[in-house]
């Protein structure tokens, strides 16, 4: 039975997300203006509503009431509140304001269980001297500690995994606080080593933690070869706009071995729909694969503060997939089948394709969603472009390793998951029982960011 009747909808503003994190100013007199996204209760954006600003202190920042827009007005730190009235916390959000001087973010190098490790913390830029340093959220790495003089961080780690923390500098002015991120490898240095260091946002879950140590834990897994000895990258070259979703600048510089995935955390689209965003980043080791030597992975802040560790590291292990070639360096390797197919073709991938019981050689690729399996075939597996829900782990098929030694990486079949072709297959379309949320299979799409691979400058190679 169908029925209508007139309905009015009064769109309300559920969340509040206010960009940057951190707004930084050089001198008084110095403005920017804060950016506001509104949400309704479905994770819609929404335009028209009023956001009310307002300062902590007005010796240090002040802060148009409807704009948004703040002026530095003294060296030192304070808050700027903005709000959408009525309404409770999250429709009241706050943007931290440091006049004079900066902790910059940093890409810091990964290290070794039982190697002496040493890099440094800033130093401050244009806000005085004298500042102490001190972590004050988070955690080194287990046996590591920073010199409150130099801001070096030292020592020989003792336990595996990505540990982030917040460092404080402060000399009586001004405080100015930062978060990073050191992985400590499962590897030796001889062994094929990922790391992961941090763009700077705000401090991440305890979940989202755990899932990038697990997240990286398992791709030291499938990758066994080691690519070859560390690589310094030039200290410059890399701009704040070579890749999409981080600051590459903060690559300058950096000591690689063997891959390593900048991360950043912010707004993407809400709660739901696309978890998360990845892709290569960087330079390329040319001519010979694997090509990849840093990455780029965004984690949506709103999914990342709620979702489970499992349910992340599985997001970040596709999305890492995307930085090492998979769905986004094979375009060599696929082939255009006419109307609206593409398919892959190369030679292990395809080859466990047909174990799998593909039908013919080339493995369906999605359509209009090119980096990834074609989700009617594969459903489930890791490099489809939709996640199968939160409670649904997504194994990492023979065929997606296949992809990563056709890529050029010394990877091991044997570490795949259990998997093969679901029974849907090859009409995979809905949720899996129990699955009825649709936000729950958008998790991946359009999530592929693909800058150039810029070509490794000579003698960029260095020593392990
Ligand atoms: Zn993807």
């Amino acid at each position: 039975m169908q029925d209508t009747a007139d309905v009015t909808v009064q769109q309300v503003a559920a969340t509040l997300t206010l960009t940057p994190d951190t707004l930084r100013f050089a001198a008084a007199t110095d403005t920017a203006t804060v950016g506001r996204t509104m949400r309704d209760a479905l994770g819609s954006p929404m335009t028209g509503v009023a956001v009310t600003f307002a300062t902590n202190n007005a010796a240090v920042a002040t802060v148009a009431v409807s704009t948004g827009k703040v002026t530095a007005t003294g060296n030192c730190e304070t808050t700027v509140i903005g709000q959408v009235a009525p309404g409770g916390s999250s429709l009241t959000k706050s943007v931290r304001i440091e006049v004079g001087g900066t902790l910059p973010p940093a890409y810091l190098r990964g290290g070794y269980v039982g190697t002496a490790y040493a890099d440094t913390i800033g130093p401050v830029a244009g806000g005085g001297t004298g500042y102490v340093f001190a972590v004050t959220a988070g955690a080194l790495p287990n046996s590591l500690t920073i010199n409150s003089t130099t801001g070096q961080i030292s020592g020989t780690p003792s336990a595996l995994g990505a540990f982030f923390f917040q460092v404080t500098a402060s000399n009586g002015t001004l405080t100015l606080s930062e978060r990073y991120a050191i992985t400590i490898s499962t590897r030796p240095a001889s062994a094929f080593n990922l790391w992961l260091t941090y763009n700077g946002g705000a401090l991440p879950s305890a979940n989202a933690q755990a899932a990038v140590s697990a997240a990286l834990a398992r791709f030291e897994q499938l990758i066994t070869g080691d690519v070859g000895p560390t690589i310094t990258y030039p200290a410059s070259g890399l701009s704040s706009g070579t890749c999409q979703l981080v600051d590459a600048s903060l690559m300058n510089g950096a000591v690689i071995d063997d891959v390593s995935i900048l991360m950043a955390l912010g707004p993407i689209d809400g709660l739901g729909n696309t978890l998360a965003r990845g892709g290569f980043c960087g330079y390329g080791r040319t001519p010979a694969p694997p090509s990849t030597i840093t990455g780029q992975m965004k984690l949506d802040e709103a999914d990342a503060a709620t979702a489970s560790a499992t349910y992340l590291q599985d997001v970040i292990v596709h999305e890492i997939a995307h930085a090492f070639g998979v769905g986004t360096l094979w375009q060599s390797q696929t082939q255009f089948e006419g109307t609206d197919s593409v398919r892959y073709y190369g030679t292990n991938g395809n080859t466990e394709w047909r174990t799998l019981g593909g039908p013919a050689d080339g493995v369906p690729v999605e359509i209009g969603v090119e980096a990834h399996w074609r989700e009617n075939w594969f459903n489930g597996e890791i490099m489809t472009p939709t996640t199968e829900g939160p409670a649904v782990r997504l194994p990492i098929s023979r065929m997606t390793i296949g992809t990563l030694i056709d890529l050029g990486w010394a990877a091991s079949l044997a570490a795949a998951d259990a998997y093969t072709l679901p029974v849907c297959s090859p009409i995979c379309t809905v949720s899996p029982p129990g699955v009825s949320a649709p936000v729950n299979e958008r998790a991946f799409l359009n999530d592929v960011a693909i800058d150039p691979l810029l070509p490794l400058p000579p003698g960029a190679i260095g020593k392990n």
